[in-house]
């Protein structure tokens, strides 16, 4: 042990969050340790206010700190479309492209059978559920464009075709592999307005 047991403690947490390496975990350590016990306390207290606040909306699984998601109860935005996405975060990029002014669904993952991820480990159910109503005349599938996303895609159209339910994929000028979050708006744009009906198989 190099370390006293409270910092060694404060740098393999800071070691698990994504993209944080054991050199970047103790830089952080050392920092929060230099700094004024107020700027600890203030990280500390917003790290448990998001986690005790945030959950997902009951409607689309978007984030919110209410039971309805700010887009959910925005009766202004077409009720007639739902974007479907893979996390929350995806429904992020779509707004900041100003391109899309429909409902969303977060599926929160995509299909991964290697991963041992299935339609019951989704919020797939509950996606159907909302098209019930008739209210909703296309859904767009707006998965990743890699073979998670592909074959999550696939699976929705043959569940909603026969529904009545227009299906569209976004045009992949996306890059293949590509992740939503990572797009441009310009390019979500153009997927969006170039997308496509899922053919009949
Ligand atoms: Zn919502």
């Amino acid at each position: 042990m190099y370390y006293p047991e409270p910092v060694a403690l404060l740098i393999n947490e800071l070691a698990k969050l994504p993209g944080i390496g054991p050199k970047t975990a103790q830089r952080l350590a050392f920092y929060l340790i230099n700094s004024p016990p107020e700027t600890a306390r203030k990280l500390a207290q917003v790290i448990l206010d998001a986690r005790d606040k945030i959950r997902f909306c009951t409607t689309c699984f978007n984030l919110t700190d209410t039971d309805l998601c700010g887009i959910c109860q925005d009766k202004k935005r077409n009720q007639q479309t739902i974007c479907v996405v893979q996390e929350p975060k995806d429904i992020v990029a779509i707004e900041k492209s100003q391109s899309y002014k429909g409902l969303y669904h977060s599926l929160n993952g995509a299909l991964s059978p290697i991963d041992g991820v299935g339609p019951e480990d989704l919020t797939i159910h509950k996606l159907l559920k909302r098209l019930e109503g008739g209210q909703v005349i296309e859904v767009i599938l707006a998965t990743n464009s890699n073979v998670e996303g592909d074959a999550t895609a696939l699976y929705l159209a043959q569940l909603i075709k026969p529904l009545g339910v227009k299906v569209t994929r976004l045009a992949y000028g996306l890059p293949v592999g590509a992740h939503l979050e990572y797009t441009d708006a310009v390019t979500l744009t153009k997927a969006l307005e170039g997308r496509q009906e899922v053919e009949e198989k």
